[in-house]
């Protein structure tokens, strides 16, 4: 059994080849899988009080993928076992008016999380060095004239730098990029369209999108390789099957929380005489 998935290397040399997108992490039957995802589900549970108690630490997780990778699946699953109000989800999508005339990271900056409370990225800033590039259309237009090699440099010279002010300020950043098999993607693209209750899902831009299959490959490894840093490297999660999934990015949730060593703050010595008064007379009225 090999549920953690290693981090993807800082050195920049990493290669999407060598990830099987349908890894199953040495897991043989369900049964196990199944009771790994759910003890590190119960375990995500207690840490994430102790957080929230605490107020030490923020986490921001970003989930980055192709349509139909698994995303949205994953905030449902690993997320079930978080309390709700110290949680939030943000999904990004092609940006508004306003957003457009801010810089691209201000509508990321206004939805981190603060210390105690986790947030989630649907997709995130990383669609600034991918889908635009991908598509230089869709840039800002002052930019449109300029996506060239140097801007995305810049941009991952600036991401970096974000990342690195949050995690120097508490905030753990935790990315993971799931990885999909073109071949698995027809076939979930294929199940929304069979499936008139998932129709909402499917989109055109899909179907656009999967046409630049190759392009996106090759933009995603070099933004792995530009972004992956000791203070917030990728997780590259294989994506074909949802539940290893799921137990990958559990388990790093899990060992990256644990390794803050969190702890429930202490009472100051001079409050526990009050305490214990307060109990004296609560155990009267009780
Ligand atoms: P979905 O995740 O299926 O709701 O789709 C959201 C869409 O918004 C995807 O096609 C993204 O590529 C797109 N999107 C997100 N951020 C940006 C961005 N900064 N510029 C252009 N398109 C974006
Ligand atoms: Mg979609």
């Amino acid at each position: 059994m090999r549920a953690s998935p290693l981090p993807w290397p800082v050195n920049g040399k990493g290669s999407l080849k060598s990830c099987d997108p349908a890894d199953t992490l040495g897991f043989r039957d369900k049964r196990a899988a199944k009771d790994k995802l759910a003890a590190d589900i119960a375990a995500l549970s207690d840490l994430q009080d102790v957080l929230s108690a605490g107020a030490q630490f923020g986490v921001l997780v970003v989930f980055q993928g192709t349509d139909a990778a698994g995303k949205d699946s994953a905030i449902k699953h690993v997320m079930s076992g978080l309390n709700p109000q110290g949680v939030s989800v943000h999904s990004f999508k092609q940006p508004t008016d306003e957003e457009v005339r801010h810089d691209y990271l201000w509508r990321a900056a206004v939805a981190l999380p603060e210390r105690g409370r986790v947030g989630i990225f649907n997709r995130s800033y990383y669609e600034d060095v991918i889908v635009v590039r991908v598509h230089p259309e869709l840039l800002a237009p002052e930019f449109a004239k300029q996506a060239t090699k140097a801007l995305w440099t810049r941009r991952f010279r600036q991401i970096n730098e974000f990342e690195r002010t949050l995690v120097e300020n508490n905030i753990v950043v935790l990315k993971f990029y799931f990885n999909l098999s073109k071949r698995e993607q027809a076939k979930r693209l294929l199940a929304r369209l069979k499936e008139p209750s998932k129709h909402w899902k499917f989109s055109a831009q899909d179907i656009i999108q999967r046409k630049r299959w190759s392009k996106y490959k090759s933009v995603y490894e070099e933004t792995l390789n530009a972004t992956s840093t000791p203070w917030a490297p990728w997780y590259v999660i294989p994506a074909d099957h949802k539940r290893i999934a799921h137990l990958a990015i559990a388990d790093v949730l899990v060992r990256r929380l644990r390794a803050l060593r969190l702890a429930y703050p202490k009472l100051p010595a001079e409050m526990r005489g009050t305490l214990r008064a307060w109990m004296r007379q609560l155990r009267k009225e009780a």
